[in-house]
């Protein structure tokens, strides 16, 4: 069995201490392959260096709607310029998040911003992976009226059936975390809706631990508890939820022909 994780955070500092080793200890654990992903500028170029130095890690760069704050559209050309390394599969994370953000001059910052990238998806020829949330009308407004020739990724998706349902009548895959094994999540009907070719898993380490690590910091040997979770939910052997995640994901990172 093995498992692809993604989306999780090795750039991030709290990895800072003993990161070659978590990294080591994932590739033992059967997570054969998993993605850095960019969240600002220096995140970005820091996942491109991870990535760099190992083979099956690969990264994505991109602003997400938390990090714009003191950014301009020049930080975004320096985005596009590192995007064509050959490790960059996708740009993200890029989106709106109105939970952390309730002033509306910098909500509409975020809707430029994440317009402005989904453009540099598009001439770069990118999926990208979303960061959504209390946002769900505005983005799927977004998706529809700047369509992402590659679609890409609802990472770490709200448990909204009706933004699932939109998600993927847009061609987007969606992307399940550690969020759904907590106590009151309630996942059942959102998991149950996204078909077998369009599912996938994430830790989102360091954050997001499931169950029963909830707290700890997270990394993506864990990614087997959410397996684990949909397995249970949608009545699939687990050996098969892995295989199935790992060519979807495989196909949204177009790595189908690199592996
Ligand atoms: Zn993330």
């Amino acid at each position: 069995m093995e498992f692809f994780d993604t989306h999780s955070h090795y750039n991030d500092e709290k990895f800072d201490e003993d990161r070659e080793e978590i990294i080591r200890a994932t590739f033992d654990s059967n997570i054969t392959k998993f993605m850095c992903i960019g969240y600002n500028l220096e995140s970005s170029i820091k996942a491109i260096e991870i990535a760099e130095a190992h083979e099956n890690i690969y990264a994505t760069c991109g602003i997400s709607p938390n990090d714009i704050e003191g950014v301009n559209f020049n930080d975004l050309q320096e985005i596009k310029k590192i995007a064509k390394n050959p490790k960059v599969l996708a740009i993200g994370e890029i989106g709106l998040d109105y939970y952390w953000e309730k002033d509306k001059e910098n909500q509409e910052k975020q809707r430029s911003f994440f317009i402005e990238q989904i453009k540099i998806a598009n001439e770069l020829d990118l999926p990208i992976t979303i960061h959504t949330r209390d946002a769900y009308l505005d983005t799927i407004k977004i998706l529809k009226e700047n369509k992402v020739n590659n679609t890409g990724i609802f990472h770490c998706c709200p448990l909204n059936n009706e933004l699932i349902k939109d998600g993927l009548n847009l061609g987007y895959y969606i992307s399940f975390s550690g969020v759904i094994t907590y106590k009151n999540a309630k996942p059942e009907i959102p998991v149950s809706l996204v078909p077998e070719n369009r599912i996938l898993i994430e830790t989102d380490s360091p954050y997001l631990s499931p169950e029963p690590y909830r707290g700890k910091r997270n990394d993506s040997r864990r990614v087997i508890e959410v397996a684990n979770k949909i397995s249970e939910i949608k009545n699939i052997p687990l050996e098969e939820i892995a295989k199935i995640t790992y060519e979807n994901a495989l196909k949204v990172y177009k790595l189908e022909n690199k592996k």
